[in-house]
């Protein structure tokens, strides 16, 4: 049988990433793909699952839990989206990593319901490295002290840095970023905190996930590129 579009994109995804892995020399295990499948139909999902990718990113907390419901129980959920504190009850126990970890307030949510539901939440720390007033994320220079802070709060593990970066015609220009944000990973690993595993660096779309990669992403997040433009015409 001939494969469809949406695998024939995600094998193409696939292809570029480890052609990117073997250019820089990178062991392909190094690179985590998250296929970001917001606003997008559990049966593509399904597919995807079937050409076996296991880890799935969604940015709204009921989405999540409904695809969550839906799905295999193996599915690795990542919410990569801003997180509000009211609905942190909601999805801790249910994904395999918060990636946007943006905030005190937000951090001390989580730790309050790892506790109550007895249990260990690993999170991300996000990074406006670019210094976006539209973006959430911690500012670069407050990100160790925050580090630190969020540590020594119960049941919750920082596995390391996320980002979000400016959307830009030439991927290129977030080279930049990319690089600053390795650095900082980088220099959080050398200050051995307590409690901080840094083991994910989150960053890459569909627009410069190969960027990324050369610059020491360990997880891309990639939508548009498997699942094609989304339509949010229904979504609101
Ligand atoms: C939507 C989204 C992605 C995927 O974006 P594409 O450009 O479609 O690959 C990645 N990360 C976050 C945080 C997102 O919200």
């Amino acid at each position: 049988m001939e494969d469809s579009v949406l695998i024939r994109q995600l094998n193409s995804v696939r292809t570029n990433i480890l052609n990117t892995c073997e250019h820089m020399q990178i062991p392909k295990e190094a690179v985590c793909l998250i296929a970001v499948s917001k606003t997008k139909p559990v049966s593509m999902i399904k597919e995807v699952y079937q050409a076996g990718i296991r880890d799935f990113g969604e940015n709204k907390v009921q989405e999540l839990i409904d695809k969550y419901e839906q799905l295999p129980k193996d599915i690795r959920w990542h919410l990569i989206g801003h997180l509000q504190t009211n609905k942190v009850k909601y999805v801790v126990g249910k994904t395999t990593l918060i990636h946007g970890v943006d905030s005190i307030k937000l951090a001390k949510e989580i730790s309050k319901e790892a506790q109550k539901k007895q249990i260990d939440v690993d999170i991300l720390i996000q990074v406006n490295i670019a210094n976006e007033e539209t973006k959430y994320g911690f500012k670069e220079e407050e990100v160790i002290d925050r580090v630190i802070e969020i540590s020594k709060m119960e049941g919750i593990h920082i596995k390391g840095l996320m980002i979000i970066a400016p959307y830009v015609d030439n991927s290129e220009e977030n080279r930049l970023y990319f690089q600053k944000m390795k650095q900082l990973y980088v220099d959080i690993i050398q200050k051995n905190i307590d409690n901080v595993h840094m083991e994910v660096l989150s960053m890459g779309m569909t627009g410069d996930y190969q960027v990324a990669i050369e610059e020491g992403a360990s997880c891309v997040r990639v939508g548009t590129a498997i699942f094609g433009m989304r339509d949010y015409a229904n979504s609101h």
